[in-house]
This record gives structure tokens, C-alpha cells and sequence, in this order.
């Protein structure tokens, strides 16, 4: 029996208002530390200085709140003993784990653009994916010069298969060469690339369990090696499914019908609990149901 009281985390990037998906992966992942006592954080994601907005982490904050999803830890007043909570705070965080991981000799500056990549390679999956042919890539490694003005700084990744058991989607088994590839950890602007700071923000802020959407199911396989590299446990995963609209594609910030702001004007909390909970197969109809009583559904499950 696992004995560890779990931490929890809702990782949402604050570039819009949150959609009824974002929610869906923000419940069930409170649900799923709630229900064994643990600790639910909120970070905020901010690390896309283009694309974030404080107004739009304020919203997503009343938004949780709305439906009654406190966090234990984090939020923009950053509670905790864990902080920043924001990823435009922890820069220097992260500058102390790419140190690590370039004593690796793994590491290796990359001069390729996205345009260049897409020019001379086809997308790998259907999601779009590119998986990096390894143009710069050193000849022999420990690579020698780790840095360089101008270049990303990327990882290499060997010819093995990560394998870890997903909660929802089962074992997996990824070879990183085949479906990753070499891959960034800080971009050539100096922006820190998203793999490495969830491992470390995970690693750091000592979470145990990762909730979130299946798009990222590739992503722990990549996660799983920085966190191995680093010295640190992985978290457990959960990938759940996306919710799509009706025309079967996935939500985006775009589809109004789904965004909490017109779901807000419509509905109440327990109407919106009620519709997560059916998507999730945790009540068979769509009635309102308050957080407690999900709870206690859950308990019972
Ligand atoms: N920031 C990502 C999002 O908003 C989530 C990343 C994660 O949970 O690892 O979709």
C-alpha cells in the first residue's frame, strides 16, 4: 500500500481564459490528492513572455475558486514553502539544473531555427511533432563546449526505451531517439523550455502525482529521463483524455462555447462539477453534484 500522502499539482499557462478541458484536468486532479489527504498546488506557467498575462492568471485563480478548488500551496500570492509559483520567477532554478545536466556532457549548442528543422524534415506525428535529426549534434560526447552565443542549448537523448506506468493510459514504453529526439532546454532566446522547468518545478516542489492531458503523454517520457539525470524520483502519471468539441477536435482557448466564461454565465458550480464528473464516467448522468459529494464518490469508487 502506498503509504506517501500525495502532492498534487494544476499547471495551467495563463494565455487565456480557461476552457472547460482545463477545468476537467484541474478537478480530477484535486480529486485525485483530496481523496488521499494531500497537498494540491497551483503554479503558474508562465514562462511564454509573449503569450502570458497576469489579468489571465488572476482569472484562472477566481475561476478555481468559483468552483470551490482551493490549493493548499502557490497562486499568485505564492503560499508555501516552495516558491516562486511562477515560472518567470525561477530562472535562476533553472539556470542551476541545465548546470547539472550540462556536466553531464550531454548537452549541446544548437543553431538550427524551427524554421530550418521544418524545412528539411516532416512532422513525426499526428500532433505535429518534430523529432530533431541532430544536425548540431556533437560528434563524440561528453560534448566539449556546452554553450554558445546565439544557439539553444539542447539534450541528447540515447537509443533507449523509457518505460512507465501511466494511471489512465496504462504502461508505456518510449524510445526517446526514435519518438523525441534531441531536445531543447533553453531556447536560443534565452527562454527556458518547458521540459526542463516542469522537472524541476516538479521535482523541487516535491509533487508525487501529475494530472493532465494526454497531448504531454510523450512529454513524461522526456521528463522521466531529465528527472533520472538530475538525481530525482519522477512523479506518478496520469495522462487523461482531451475533451474535444463537437466537430471531435480537441478544445482550445478559440471554442467560446466552452470557455468558463460562458459556462459561468450559464451555469452554476455544481452544474459544471456534474458535467466533469460524467465526462469522467464518475456519476452516470450529468446532475449537479457538489465537490464533497464527488469526494465522497471518489472514496467510494
Ligand atoms: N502548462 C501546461 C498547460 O497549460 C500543463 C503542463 C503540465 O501539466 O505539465 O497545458
Amino acid at each position: 500500500m502506498n503509504t506517501v500522502t500525495p502532492v498534487g499539482r494544476f499547471a495551467p499557462s495563463p494565455s487565456g481564459r480557461m476552457h472547460f478541458g482545463n477545468i476537467y484536468t484541474a478537478v480530477l486532479s484535486w480529486l485525485s490528492v483530496k481523496s488521499a489527504g494531500g497537498t494540491w498546488i497551483l503554479r503558474i506557467e508562465d514562462l511564454d513572455p509573449q503569450r502570458s498575462k497576469l489579468e489571465y492568471a488572476r482569472q484562472i485563480e477566481d475561476d478555481l475558486r468559483w468552483l470551490g478548488l482551493e490549493w493548499d500551496e502557490g497562486g499568485l500570492d505564492g503560499r508555501g514553502g516552495h516558491g516562486p509559483y511562477l515560472q518567470s520567477l525561477r530562472s535562476g532554478i533553472y539556470e542551476e539544473c541545465l548546470s547539472k545536466l550540462q556536466s553531464t556532457g550531454l548537452c549541446y549548442p544548437c543553431v538550427c531555427t524551427r524554421a530550418d528543422i521544418l524545412a528539411t524534415q516532416a512532422p513525426h506525428e499526428s500532433d505535429g511533432r518534430v523529432v530533431y535529426k541532430g544536425v548540431c549534434r556533437p560528434q563524440r560526447f561528453p560534448a566539449a563546449s556546452p554553450e554558445a552565443d546565439g544557439a539553444s542549448v539542447r539534450i541528447a537523448v540515447p537509443d533507449i526505451d523509457i518505460l512507465f506506468a501511466d494511471r489512465v493510459k496504462g504502461l508505456q514504453s518510449v524510445n526517446l531517439a526514435r519518438h523525441c529526439g534531441d531536445f531543447v532546454l533553453r531556447r536560443a532566446d534565452g527562454a527556458w523550455a518547458y521540459q526542463l522547468a516542469v522537472v524541476a518545478d516538479d521535482a523541487l516542489m516535491g509533487v508525487t502525482e501529475v494530472v493532465r492531458g494526454d497531448d504531454l503523454l510523450l512529454s513524461a517520457a522526456q521528463q522521466i529521463y531529465l528527472f533520472n539525470l538530475l538525481g530525482f524520483t519522477p512523479p506518478e502519471f496520469a495522462h487523461v483524455p482531451l475533451i474535444c468539441n463537437s466537430e471531435g477536435v480537441r478544445l482550445s482557448k478559440r471554442d467560446k462555447s466552452f470557455s468558463m466564461e460562458y459556462l459561468r454565465s450559464l451555469h452554476s458550480p455544481e452544474e459544471i462539477l456534474g458535467m466533469v464528473a460524467h465526462s469522467a464516467n464518475i456519476i452516470d448522468t450529468p446532475q449537479p453534484i457538489s465537490l464533497a459529494e464527488l469526494l465522497s464518490e471518489i472514496e467510494h469508487l
